[in-house]
């Protein structure tokens, strides 16, 4: 049978981490295997529904990347993928357990007579584990129907998982407990039981489940601050999973291949919002011009700047990829070589620029790069360190005044790649026009 796995979650306006989590190792193994991923929203709480909620969770799969074959929004064969419309399916099935004599009716509310045998469930993650289902008082046989019509999570789980046809059931550890009387619904109504892997939570610094108050634990943290999806589905893999040689810097394509369901550890994970940090990092540094471009441009547009044409945008985006940390940081990181109207630093044209000399050494940079007739990075730099020696001066007396002259600070891109994309004329009368905040 091939492979069919689902993502399941209830539209409640927030893409936790967890969940993003849940869908990825989904995706994962589905793709895995040829398979197919499903998305299937759980909305029977239907007060809390709105269309925004739906567009939380499109939006957030999308940006990481992860692709489902059927869903509310794409249909297939076992739709409609939304809970709120198969109540029909769940009348039907509710009639079978009728038939069988496994439901009764309490104070208006259907419940579910539990067999009272023990339930083993054999998890990918967490092993053979035997429940005891013989006390009624830790046990109580579980409401399937509410008394106002409406279906209690376990039941329309368990029937969506049987009719879309799922294999593997790939969820999070706070549902291992509801795993025993799922499987008693599986065995009343017929049905062989899905594999169950039961993935670790995610604590917060402090060993608590990681919640919707922790910085970080939403999805839309991350897009809005500019992260690159590439990362954050790069840290949400080594939640609970973990390649082996101490590899943590891993592409998509890296992770498809080297991901193992079953070797996902059973230990809970401690949410790092530095390792995701760091790991955003590499991410930039070393994926495609291109791929950075795609990414950055909607960050540039948004803020603004007025960069004129793409060709006069990628070079300055190509010296800012090394540096940039978050992709949010691009419009202010290249800002000013696209107007002559940069503000200066006060701090940084007091640390350089004001101090004694520096209009000279700056004038004097300025005629020798003034003779420079073919104006690339490393031509300017070996012209600046060699006007530094004749002028017996350290290259850093010349590179501070003259980072903070053409940008107005003192961090930013490298000097000679900045002096090279702004172009000699532009480089040049940034020097002169700097001169008269010079020392
Ligand atoms: N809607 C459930 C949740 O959000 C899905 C549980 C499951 O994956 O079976 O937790």
């Amino acid at each position: 049978m091939s492979v069919r796995t689902r993502f399941a979650p209830s539209p409640t306006g927030f893409l936790h981490v967890g969940g993003a989590r849940t869908a990825l190792f989904n995706w994962l193994y589905a793709r895995q295997n040829d398979g197919k991923f499903i998305l299937r929203i759980e909305d029977t709480d239907a007060a809390r529904n709105t269309e925004e909620a739906y567009k939380v969770i499109y939006d957030g799969l999308n940006w990481l990347g992860l692709d489902w074959d059927e869903g509310p929004d794409k249909g297939g064969p076992f739709g409609p993928y939304q809970q709120s419309e198969r109540n029909a399916i769940y009348e039907k099935y509710l009639a079978v357990l009728e038939a069988g004599g496994h439901v009764y009716e309490d104070n208006g509310a259907i419940r579910f007579r539990s067999q009272r045998k023990p339930v083993l469930v054999e998890d990918i993650v967490c092993g053979k584990i035997e429940f005891d289902m013989s006390n009624p008082a830790t046990h109580p046989d579980m409401t399937i129907r509410r008394p106002d019509g409406s279906w209690i999570f376990h039941f329309v789980n368990v029937v969506d998982d049987i009719e879309m046809q799922l294999t593997h059931v790939i969820r999070g550890e706070d549902h291992l407990s509801n795993t025993p009387k799922h499987i008693e619904l599986y065995q009343a109504l017929g049905a062989t039981p899905p594999k169950f892997a039961h993935i670790p939570l995610i604590l917060n610094h402090e060993g608590k489940k990681l919640s919707k108050r922790d910085g970080g634990s939403s999805i839309t943290y991350f897009l809005d601050l500019g992260y690159t999806p590439e990362a954050v589905a790069n840290y949400l893999c080594l939640l609970g999973w973990s390649p082996g040689e101490n590899r943590e810097f891993l592409k998509t394509p890296e992770i498809l291949s080297l991901f193992d369901l079953g070797q996902i550890n059973r230990r809970n994970s401690i949410f790092d919002l530095d390792k995701c940090f760091w790991l955003n990092g590499q991410h930039l540094q070393h994926m495609s011009l291109e791929r950075f471009e795609e990414l950055a441009l909607p960050f540039v547009d948004k803020a603004g700047v007025s960069y004129g044409t793409i060709d006069a945008l990628r070079p300055a985006l190509a010296i800012v990829k090394p540096k940039v940390k978050h992709l949010s940081d691009v419009p202010d990181w290249i800002g000013f070589l696209f107007t002559e109207e940069y503000p200066f630093d006060p701090e940084a044209v007091a640390k350089s620029l004001a101090k004694p000399g520096a209009g000279d050494r700056l004038q004097a940079l300025g005629s020798a790069l003034s003779a420079l007739s073919d104006w690339t990075h490393a031509v300017i730099e070996l012209k600046l360190k060699e006007t530094a020696a004749t002028m017996g001066v350290k290259a850093g007396e010349l590179v501070h005044p003259a980072r903070v002259a053409v940008s107005g600070r003192s961090v930013g891109p490298g000097l000679y790649e900045m002096f090279e994309v702004l172009g000699k004329a532009r480089t040049l009368a940034r020097f002169d026009k700097a001169r008269a905040l010079a020392a």
